[in-house]
């Protein structure tokens, strides 16, 4: 089977299949002697599902606040609503529905009539009902997810698709791979997996279909090949892959203390991109000149207690402490769109993507903004600290955002705490709109950072998770160069610097391509860096300028691709000829 390769390696394992499909109702007739045990099974499912709902609405109210947990009181209430419960009892005894299909019709009922009503309020509604219905479902078909704590051995995950939650909770030692039915080349698990190195291929339209649990299966996700059930030469093919890969990884080491520089002398600033604390060491042995991007919602995603401002300040001080003196470039929380805190209680949003998300949450959810916001300047006096904020669209977001910023630095000052003299304050440029403010942001901030996946995402209109349209979304659109030249001029006419911080700077015809558009610094997984440096070693900045500008004269991505590609297999020959 085929899908999008989005982190590189061979694994080779079991499936672990993680959850099946949408549930499917069974409309059979249950036995008159079923009749009792169906309507055992409801009443406890409700009550299961009760508890799963309190649950979810004690942690979320730490992260979020008690307003926006309310949401679940009303679950909670529709689970207790007696007309709803003698409904779908009644649809037991009297139709002899299994417990299933009887609480999907008795809900049925309420979700039709809040749809049809005039109030919006009320038709919101609908969604926490079907929310309810949701998991009350999964509890009666026991079609929860599997939890990672059944996994015991060397698996290769298969999902529908893995949330960025789920994804930095993944027992490393014992996933070796996973292959999904969803997902794009910069969606946050492919992004994630490349962090972890795991061999991952996404977008495989028919995995949840073919794999059964515990079949045998080859991950390629250099190749973006899945095979399941192998015969025996295949898998022997896998294995050698598998050990020619890591050979090539261990030579690639020894580029380690190559500088990164350009044949024709120029510097380019190589920084590491990093989601979860345990990427830092590969960040600091592969040389890189700081972190360049330090996704903190990770954090949030992975331990609910970072909502707590002294957890918070002792993981930035530890990351802090051991990259000094080079930079730290932490993004405050950037949740929403795809990485949603909890998957089954995030506001319905019909575009997610264009909806509550990063600067946008920060600047209402004020608390959990200022707590970060305390931490991040308790922990810098350990440290070379920045502060990134993500998805900013308009001026009066930077501008709402340091004022906070600066509320934050009085009181963490009045405590006693001795701050540096400037904390820098960056925006990231990740919306068409912040590109076309670009000059006036630049005045406001210490620094810029591009962020292509989203930049891409939102100037191309093409979901950067949707494998159904990933082949649109494409890095080398010649729109996406002018807007990445309009930043760029701006910040240079500013005087500010500016790093390039998506996936395509880690990618090397990109990373060409961005060199000659004028980028000199790069934020890229800590494992790319290597291959980096090596690429910029044979080529002069003034001939990937002279191709860049080439390039925005372009009508197509494939023309851009296609001259990209024959400028580099040119350099290759001519860094061959010139060794030998
Ligand atoms: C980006 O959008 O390019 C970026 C670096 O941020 P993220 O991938 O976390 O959205
Ligand atoms: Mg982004």
């Amino acid at each position: 089977m085929r899908g999008l390769p989005v982190s590189p390696g061979i694994a080779v394992g079991e499936v672990f299949v993680l959850d099946a499909r949408d549930l499917d109702i069974e409309e059979v007739r249950i036995a008159p002697e079923e009749i009792e045990r169906e309507e055992k099974r409801l009443l406890e499912a409700i009550a299961e599902t009760r508890d799963e709902v309190l649950k979810i609405r004690t942690r979320y109210r730490s992260i979020v606040g008690e307003d926006l947990v309310r949401v679940f009181d009303a679950q909670i209430l529709l689970l207790e609503d007696e007309a709803v419960l003698d409904a779908a009892l009644a649809e037991i005894r009297e139709e002899r529905r299994s417990a299933a299909a009887a609480a999907h019709h008795a809900f049925a009922r309420a979700i039709e009539t809040l749809t049809r009503t005039e109030n919006e309020y009320l038709r919101d509604r609908a969604e926490d009902v079907k929310d309810v219905r949701r998991r009350l479902l999964h509890h009666l078909h026991g079609g929860r997810r599997r939890s990672f704590a059944h996994i015991d051995k060397n698996v290769i995950l298969v999902a529908d698709d893995l949330t960025p939650s789920e994804t930095v909770q993944l027992p490393r030692s014992k996933v070796k791979g996973f292959a999904t039915r969803q997902g794009g080349r910069t969606s946050h698990t492919a992004i994630m997996a490349r962090s972890l190195q795991i061999p991952a291929v996404v977008g495989v339209e028919e995995i949840l279909e073919e794999a059964e649990h515990r079949d045998r299966i080859i991950v390629d996700g250099s190749e973006g090949i899945v095979v399941l059930r192998p015969e025996a030469d295949l898998l022997r093919g896998a294995r050698s892959r598998q050990r020619r890969y890591m050979e090539v990884s261990r030579e690639r080491l020894r580029l380690r203390d190559l500088p990164s520089v350009t044949r024709d002398g120029v510097e380019i600033r190589l920084f590491a991109n990093v989601d979860v604390p345990e990427e830092v060491p590969l960040a600091i042995e592969n040389r890189a000149r700081g972190i360049g991007l330090f996704r903190t919602e990770f954090l949030y995603f992975r331990d609910v207690e970072i909502a707590r401002e002294e957890a918070q300040t002792t993981v930035y001080r530890k990351i802090l402490r051991r990259v000094s003196p080079d930079p730290v470039v932490f993004r405050t929380l950037d949740v929403g769109g795809d990485k949603v805190l909890d998957p089954l209680s995030a506001p319905m949003e019909p575009n997610p993507m264009l909806g509550w998300r990063g600067i946008r949450i920060s600047l209402e959810l004020r608390d959990l903004f200022r707590v970060q916001v305390r931490s991040l300047l308790r922990a810098s006096t350990v440290g070379n600290l920045s502060i990134l904020l993500p998805m900013i669209s308009t001026l009066d977001e930077v501008l709402e955002a340091k004022r906070l910023i600066a509320d934050a630095r009085e009181e963490v000052r009045l405590e006693g705490v001795r701050l540096p003299e400037k904390i820098r304050v960056g925006a990231m440029i990740e919306t068409p709109g912040a590109v076309f403010l670009a000059p006036h942001i630049a005045r406001e901030v210490d620094f810029f950072s591009i962020g292509t996946n989203d930049l891409i995402q939102y100037s191309l209109a093409v979901d950067r998770d949707n494998v159904k349209v990933a082949h649109l979304f494409d890095p080398f659109h010649p729109a996406v160069s002018a807007m990445v030249k309009l930043v760029l001029d701006a910040a240079r006419d500013a005087e500010i610097p500016v790093s390039i911080c998506g996936e395509m700077a880690g990618e090397p015809l990109c990373a060409i391509l961005l060199i000659g558009l004028g980028a000199r610094e790069l934020s890229v997984h800590p494992y790319l860096i290597l291959e980096l440096k090596r690429i910029f070693s044979l080529m002069e900045t003034g001939e990937a300028r002279a191709l860049a500008e080439e390039a925005l004269r372009m009508p197509s991505a494939g023309r851009v691709r296609e001259a990209v590609e024959q400028f580099l297999h040119d350099l290759e020959v001519r860094g061959e000829r010139e060794k030998g």
